[in-house]
């Protein structure tokens, strides 16, 4: 399965994983993940996801509850990445099912260069 957008190629795409309502969110949340081959550094990847945001609709200062659309960046090739406005691996992927459940179907052997355990390792502590 290849898919292209502006930003790269899909080489890899997770089932939907839907959760439940959190928190003051009445809403249910589909989650998701994808391998996205890019010849973008991680910055501009940064850009252009929030870019997408927009043009879905995204609007500033959204609460969790509100927004239709939330696009991270979880894992890289390059290890670890330390910027201002980025921080890689995401700092929360390790203790959020909604994350490790899609990312453990198409990279289950993405090895987290912090920890150095594997997502399906990480899934499966979770
Ligand atoms: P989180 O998932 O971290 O709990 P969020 O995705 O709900 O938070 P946002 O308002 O979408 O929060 O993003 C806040 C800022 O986080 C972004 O503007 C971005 O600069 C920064 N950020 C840091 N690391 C990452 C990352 N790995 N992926 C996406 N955004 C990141
Ligand atoms: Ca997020
Ligand atoms: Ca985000």
């Amino acid at each position: 399965m290849e898919e292209c957008s502006a930003l790269g190629t899909v080489t890899a795409r997770s089932p939907i994983v839907e959760t439940s309502p959190m928190g003051a969110a009445q809403r249910r949340f589909a989650n998701a993940a994808c391998v996205l081959d890019s010849e973008y550094d991680p910055l501009a990847l940064l850009s252009g996801l929030k870019r997408m945001e927009r043009e879905m609709g995204r609007r500033p200062g959204q609460r969790w509850g509100d927004r239709v659309i939330d696009l991270d960046i979880i894992l890289w090739s390059g290890g670890r990445l330390d910027a201002r406005d980025l921080t890689i691996p995401h700092r929360e992927f390790r203790t959020r099912d909604f994350v490790l459940s899609p990312a453990v179907a198409i990279a289950p052997n993405w090895r987290d260069p912090v920890t150095g355990h594997t997502i399906r390792q990480l899934a499966v502590r979770l």
